[in-house]
């Protein structure tokens, strides 16, 4: 340790200043004499010494003096007034502090043998004879005061000695309690890392992502020492679900850009079971500062993730419970309705007019079971659309004649359209209604009018058109559920809950998506978003209701399994004047076709048992027999069969005779081989909700 003369540092407690070992040390003469001159003789002669002189003029004053300083050396005259030589000596003596100062006397008087040998007596260790020579005084005082300054020397060594000693012995102290302190930090942070249910982790920011320290909490959710996941860099993402592996590497790869991250994936644990991890971080200066590492903690999200699917599966529940009582409510209406005609029409005979009435009361509960199985099919996703690349805009403009007249005089409609011309495949009919039900909420959400605006632009890839009105609006509760079938706030009667979940189910199935921005006194703006289309527009032929019906005389192979709807379709194909082979399956339908017997039409339906649909029997139909004409019907059309059916014209389901007459007609008398393209056969006033 280096010397630290005059630490003026920093005085904690318990730290004592180091002793002074640079000033040079100094030995302090006191010269008692009552005689002036004897006194000053003896300043002179030593003087040259260096030593500081300090004179008292009587034993009593140099008492005193001694009570407070430090001498190295007393010169005492033995005769003086009052107090002499041998008392002050005395007193000197049997005081501890100055027991052991030299004394030497000085004496003129006094030169006996007993004087002298009393002078030792009382404590002197020399006797000097006045007038004192300078010289001999000098090298007496010298002989002592040397001694005295070297056992000081001494003294003041032994002390450093000492403070080194204990300052050594301080700082070990306070080492050791630092060290102490240190330890019980860490070991609290151990223990809250190792009890707390998550994993703080440090891992390199480049693929594969191999991991620097991994907290031993790890074991407690994965079965896994931590040790495995730092020896081995690819174990952690050994054991992501490969279904979500990408995405784990995708959102950690971007922490070295955004600086942070965040993922849940699911990780295959010890036991065999997955369980899913949420993992989040950031990118920082790794302890050397020079290079980045992710920091992040991992938790176990297992249990929140399956609550949440218990929640949205209560919401579903929810929603097909509302779903199917809304659905049996209205069809019990309905079917009350027909029901009951039909037993008064089979109980007893009416005349024509009522008979025609109870007729016409069937046909129209019939057609709203229809409308509802249609706008069912619609927010489920599964029905026919019939996709043409449109303008947007030329639809919208053709069309709002139809919404001004739906939302009455009370309610202003603006058109925003877009500069340019923007396309987007869609079935125009669904995307007609779509607006008219978006229309016909505006206006009950305006009961005393208002404005309605209608606007349009391009959002990157996608076609925004926008409805928005200045109506009451929807509070949050509400907003999450508009889009439920059947969910409405109106009274009874004048809300079926089905106009959204068409707007929905059209645009979701057209691979676009609807937003929705409403607050209470706000209005309302919906936002269908659907992709935009580069292809040229596209003219959908209208197909005109059929004036008269025309039958024919080919031959037809009718499939369908439902045995009710064959012998309907036979009576009304028969009825037509066609030749009609029946089959109930695709099984049956090819040995007729492989018989060679005649046919000009294969009409059938698409959904049938036995695992072969009405498509690949279509198919297979073709090619055995190149050119052969094919209609096919459905009620229903699974996920992707719009293009599927593409290949073939189609018919939905429920159809009439008139219908089906105009449909095969136009097919006979078309080329062989014809591309189906056109927007159906569905009318706009069924489909649209309200
Ligand atoms: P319905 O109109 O038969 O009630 P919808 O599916 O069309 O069924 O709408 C569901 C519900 O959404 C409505 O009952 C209404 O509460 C709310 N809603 C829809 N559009 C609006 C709107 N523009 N302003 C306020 N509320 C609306
Ligand atoms: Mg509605």
């Amino acid at each position: 340790m280096a010397r630290t003369p005059h630490a003026t540092g920093e005085r904690r407690s318990g730290r004592a200043e180091a002793p002074d070992l640079d000033t040079p040390l100094k030995a302090r003469i006191l010269i008692v004499d009552d005689d002036e001159r004897n006194a000053f003789a003896a300043v002179q002669a030593l003087a040259e010494l260096g030593h500081e002189l300090v004179v008292a003029r009587s034993g009593e004053e140099a008492l005193r003096r001694l009570l407070t300083e430090a001498f190295a050396l007393i010169l005492l005259d033995l005769h003086m007034p009052g107090m002499d030589g041998y008392e002050t000596a005395a007193l000197i003596r049997s005081r501890k502090r100055t027991a052991s100062t030299p004394i030497v006397f000085l004496t003129a008087i006094f030169r006996d043998e007993a004087h002298v040998f009393q002078a030792y007596a009382s404590g002197a260790v020399d006797v000097v004879f006045k007038p004192v020579d300078p010289f001999i005084l000098k090298s007496k005082v010298t002989v002592l005061t040397d001694l005295y300054l070297k056992t000081e020397e001494v003294k003041r060594q032994s002390a450093y000695q000492q403070w080194l000693l204990d300052e050594h012995a301080r700082v070990k102290a306070e080492k050791a309690q630092t060290e102490k302190a240190l330890r019980q930090t860490e070991a609290r942070q151990e223990a809250i890392l190792k009890s707390l249910p998550i994993v703080v982790h440090s891992r390199s920011i480049t693929p594969p992502f191999a991991p620097l320290f991994v907290a031993d909490a790890v074991e407690g959710i994965t079965g896994f020492p931590a040790s495995r996941f730092v020896d081995e860099p690819g174990f952690g993402s050994s054991r992501i679900h490969p279904d979500d592996l990408d995405m784990v590497v995708e959102r950690v790869s971007a922490a070295a850009h955004t600086g942070r991250y965040s993922v849940e994936f699911r990780w295959l644990c010890a036991d065999g079971r997955y369980k899913v991890l949420q993992d989040q971080g950031v990118a920082a200066p790794s302890a050397d500062g020079e290079t980045r590492e992710i920091f992040g903690v991992i938790l176990d999200a297992t249990d929140r993730r399956s609550l949440e699917e218990q929640l949205a599966q209560a919401r579903k529940m929810e929603a097909v419970g509302q779903l199917t009582g809304g659905v049996a409510h209205d069809f019990n209406n309905l079917l009350t309705v027909v029901l009951g005609n039909i037993d008064i029409m089979a109980r007893k005979s009416e005349d024509d007019d009522r008979r025609a009435r109870r007729i016409d009361a069937v046909r129209q509960a019939a057609e709203r079971g229809r409308d509802l199985t249609k706008q069912l099919l619609a927010f489920s996703r599964r029905q026919h659309l019939s996709p043409v690349t449109i303008d947007v805009n030329a639809l919208i403009e053709a069309f709002t004649p139809l919404v001004r007249q739906a939302v009455g005089e009370a309610v202003t409609v603006d058109l925003q359209l877009s500069d340019e011309a923007i396309c987007a495949h869609v079935d125009p009919t669904q995307l007609e209604t779509a607006l008219l039900n978006l229309a016909v909420n505006a206006r009950d959400a305006m009961p005393d009018g208002g404005l309605l605006t209608v606007a349009t632009s391009r959002d990157r890839d996608h076609v925004l058109i926008e409805v928005r009105d200045s109506g009451v609006g929807m509070s949050p509760e509400v907003c999450e559920r508009v889009f439920e079938p059947f969910f409405t706030t109106k009274e009874v009667g004048k809300g079926s809950g089905l106009g959204l979940s068409q707007v929905y189910g059209f645009v979701r199935q057209s691979e676009g998506e609807v937003r929705l921005v409403s607050s209470p006194g706000q209005g309302t703006t919906f936002g269908l978003r659907l992709p935009a289309s580069a292809e040229p527009v596209e003219r959908a032929e209208p197909e005109a209701e059929p004036a008269l019906v025309e039958g024919g005389h080919e031959r037809i192979l009718l499939v369908e399994d439902d045995a009710t709807v064959l012998t309907l379709t036979l009576d009304m194909l028969t009825g037509l004047g066609y030749a009609v082979t029946t089959a109930t399956n695709a099984a049956e339908a090819l040995a007729v076709l492989q018989s060679g017997a005649e046919i000009d039409v294969l009409f059938s339906d698409v959904v049938m048992p036995g695992g072969v649909s009405g498509v690949s029997l279509a198919r297979t139909a073709r090619d055995l027999r190149p050119g052969l004409r094919v209609l096919l019907t459905s009620g229903f059309v699974g996920e992707g069969a719009v293009l599927e059916t593409a290949e073939f014209p189609l018919l939905d389901k429920p159809y009439e005779g008139r219908l089906l007459a105009a449909k095969l007609r136009k097919l006979l008398d078309g080329p062989a081989t014809r591309r189906r393209r056109g927007r159906g056969s569905r009318s706009r006033e069924a489909a649209a909700a309200e």
